[in-house]
């Protein structure tokens, strides 16, 4: 196993183009080890998401090095990248990202089809019993409440069986009772499964949870303390 699930070193982002160009990650360095809960806090606008992307291989970095399970995403070509993500990173959306005109299962065994699993809807159903949905598996997105559809979305995150799950404000559209279930779902993933969480959230109590908090601002990392559970 590597030392080091996530590193960052001396990244700097811009995203943009002309008078709408934002330099948005300043110099950023930081170490992820595996298995670890990250919560990204800070700000509206301090680059939480960003940074979330571009480790998540989403967003290439102007400079600086980004390492994730001991590969260099610099050395990856698009397609490369793509199926290191599709493999190695799971990642939910706070709006959740689901494909309207697919059901619940067809949405979760898309990752597996394209990369051409033979058994994705086994798979597939397999991990939307793990997440409570098995009871819903042909229902359409727009006929699920927003904590199903983000089932469905954290289900379709983890059927590659992915080292790295990140989680961008993962229950900001969701009333705090199912927010708290979908929390209790990531954190049950990360203990079962050995992945390394890294989420950006404004909840404190989600922030408690997590074995340490990296604190943005203006791009740049304000605080990283090792720990906020005391
Ligand atoms: P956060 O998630 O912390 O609220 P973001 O990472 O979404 O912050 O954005 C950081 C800053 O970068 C914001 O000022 C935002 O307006 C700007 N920004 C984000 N995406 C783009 C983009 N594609 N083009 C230009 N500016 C952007
Ligand atoms: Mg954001």
């Amino acid at each position: 196993m590597q030392d080091k699930a996530i590193s960052l070193h001396d990244v700097d982002l811009s995203l943009g183009r002309g008078a709408a160009r934002v330099h948005i990650l300043k110099g950023l360095t930081l170490d992820i080890a595996p298995g670890d809960a990250v919560g990204l806090v800070g700000p509206s606008g301090s680059g939480k998401s960003t940074l979330l992307m571009t480790m998540a291989g989403l967003e290439r970095p102007d400079s600086g090095r980004i390492i994730v399970e001991g590969t260099d995403l610099a050395a990856l070509d698009e397609d490369a990248l793509a199926r290191f993500r599709g493999r190695r990173i799971g990642i939910v959306f706070q709006s959740f990202h689901l494909v309207p005109t697919m059901t619940a299962l067809e949405n979760v065994a898309l990752p597996l089809e394209l990369a051409g699993n033979g058994e994705a809807f086994e798979r597939a159903e397999a991990e939307l019993q793990a997440v409570g949905l098995g009871h819903r598996l042909h229902h359409y997105p727009a006929q699920l409440s927003g904590g199903e559809q983000q089932r469905v979305a954290i289900a379709r995150a983890i059927v590659p069986n992915p080292a790295i799950l990140v989680a961008d404000e993962p229950t900001g559209n969701l009333d705090e009772a199912t927010g708290q279930s979908i929390i209790d779902l990531l954190f049950a993933l990360k203990r079962d499964r050995g992945a390394t969480l890294v989420l950006v959230t404004h909840d404190l109590n989600l922030a408690r949870l997590c074995d340490r908090t990296v604190r943005l601002r203006s791009g740049r990392i304000e605080a990283d303390p090792t720990s906020v559970s005391a």
